[in-house]
């Protein structure tokens, strides 16, 4: 039992504390909650953790579709560490407590005439959630979002602040860009932006073969491409986005069909395909001819553009394979998803990552190919997913894949150790960072030290 002495502390501590990530696929009950509000409260938390001995874990805004956040230790809820402190309009970088949300960063950042370079799917993450998992979006030639960061501060359990850069403490910096939590608390970050730009973008729909007999051509021909194939059925969709000074052009949303039908009426439909699953095809063919199969071109703000409505909960699992792979890996999930007997939804989602030298990054030292796939959870109720995701990851190792760390994957420790030159070092800096291991939570222990039994390769299968 810990007795919080500390009146600071026993202001920003909360009780009761139930943590679910977004798509409630993953929870805990951490035995303490806190909230702090600056940089002293943490150092206050950390105190108190090495007083009892007890596991820490940062949250951003919980929405890793795995456990890396979770812990039964004490978890800090970083929400309120979230100012923007400083931005350099001359220098394009701006300056921001970890616990910022990147929406509200896009906005102030938009105020000064500056944006980020790429962002994923959505800007709801805190940065330092993005960073710690390297959240990344699409453009073959654009890194994931911690190679956006040029410094970063950093607590740790037992070197106390430690400010990195590519200047500064340069293993520490490589190494926390990727860290899962896994070396401390980040508590500020320093971002190269650029100017503030608008992205015209063209989508339109294209078949699957044709694509793959196209494939290195498109995905050159933009800044950023992405491809979504809908399973079951020849399409796809591509949508491509370029920088550009033209005018806005916006297509005006119709709650209708946005709302009513593409969000409602399609969750309605999804979970009666849960009785009747062969139905799944049909449904996706019908959503495609909607939706997705007219082209549509927009012109708007960049965070405007990268971002879209990603509906509702669903189980995702995404791997990076070196560029060069892509097509084998997509022929292996076509002919796997067309000969199976398993109903799966749409997309799969296929994204191109530039390489970095971030430590664990899934792109460190290769181009790649993110593929996503995902099922969807109508109305929060389960599907059965762990078939299709055990192919999926014996597809993603037979093309040298590396999973992305925010999602759940069955990659181990070893095969880990095997896949990153880096992973020995990251394993030597986490044990001489935080000796005692109180920045590790069950995840961290079962992918980078192998330390659960309940784990291992076989894991989706064994649920079956
Ligand atoms: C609808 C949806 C769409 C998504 N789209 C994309 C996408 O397009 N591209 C993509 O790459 N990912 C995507 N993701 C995944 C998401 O970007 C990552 O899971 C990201 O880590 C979430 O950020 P968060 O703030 O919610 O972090 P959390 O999930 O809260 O935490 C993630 C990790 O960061 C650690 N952490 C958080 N703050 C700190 C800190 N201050 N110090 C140390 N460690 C910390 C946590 O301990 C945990 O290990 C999506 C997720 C959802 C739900």
């Amino acid at each position: 039992m810990i007795e919080i002495e500390n009146i600071r502390l026993r202001k920003i501590v909360k009780n009761n504390i139930k943590f679910s990530n977004w798509a409630h696929t993953f929870e805990c009950i951490p035995e303490l909650y806190f909230e702090p509000e600056n940089d002293d409260d943490i150092i206050k938390i950390i105190e108190l953790a090495k007083l009892y001995n007890k596991n820490v874990r940062a949250v951003g805004a919980g929405h890793s579709p795995s456990d890396v956040a979770c812990t039964e230790g004490i978890m800090i809820n970083m929400e309120k560490l979230n100012k923007i402190i400083e931005v350099d309009i001359e220098k394009k970088t701006v300056v921001v407590e970890a616990g910022a949300r990147i929406d509200k960063l896009n906005e102030c950042l938009w105020k000064h005439g500056l944006a980020l370079s790429n962002l994923g799917s959505i800007s709801d993450q805190s940065i330092s959630g993005a960073i710690s998992t390297t959240t990344h979006g699409t453009g073959i030639n654009f890194g994931n979002q911690s190679t956006q960061v040029v410094e970063l501060t950093l607590l740790t359990a037992s070197r106390g602040i430690i400010n990195c850069s590519a200047n500064e403490n340069e293993d520490v910096f490589k190494a926390s860009l990727c860290s899962m939590g896994a070396l401390g608390i980040i508590l500020k970050v320093k971002i190269q932006c650029e100017s503030a730009f608008k992205l015209k973008s063209n989508q339109y729909s294209m078949k699957l073969n044709d694509i793959l007999k196209n494939l290195d051509s498109i995905i050159n021909s933009a800044e950023h491409v992405r491809i979504w194939w809908f399973p079951h059925t020849e399409n796809c969709i591509i949508w491509k986005a370029d920088r550009t000074t033209e005018n806005l052009k916006i297509q005006q949303s119709s709650y209708f069909k946005d709302h009513i039908i593409s969000f409602h009426l399609y969750q309605f439909l999804l979970n009666i395909t849960r009785c009747f699953p062969s139905t799944v095809p049909l449904l996706t063919t019908l959503m495609f001819k909607y939706k997705f199969s007219q082209p549509k071109q927009v012109i708007n703000d960049s965070y405007k553009q990268f971002n879209f409505d990603c509906l509702f909960p669903q189980y995702t699992n995404e791997w990076a394979i070196p560029l060069e792979k892509t097509k084998e890996a997509l022929e292996k999930l076509y002919e796997w998803v067309n000969g199976n007997g398993v109903f799966v939804h749409f997309p799969v989602e296929v994204r191109f990552v530039d390489k970095d030298d971030i430590w664990l990054s899934p792109a460190y030292k290769r181009k790649v190919c993110y593929i996503g796939i995902i099922m969807y959870r109508p109305y929060n109720k389960p599907v059965p997913y762990k078939k299709y995701w055990a192919a999926f990851e014996e597809i993603m190792r037979s093309c040298d894949g590396r999973p992305y760390w925010a999602k759940e994957h069955t990659m181990t420790a070893a095969e880990l150790e095997k896949s990153y030159p880096k992973f020995k070092e990251f394993i030597e800096l986490q044990k001489s960072l935080d000796p005692n291991g109180m920045f590790l939570n069950l995840y961290l222990k079962r992918h980078l030290f192998g330390m659960d039994e309940n784990f291992n390769k076989d894991y989706f299968k064994a649920k079956l």
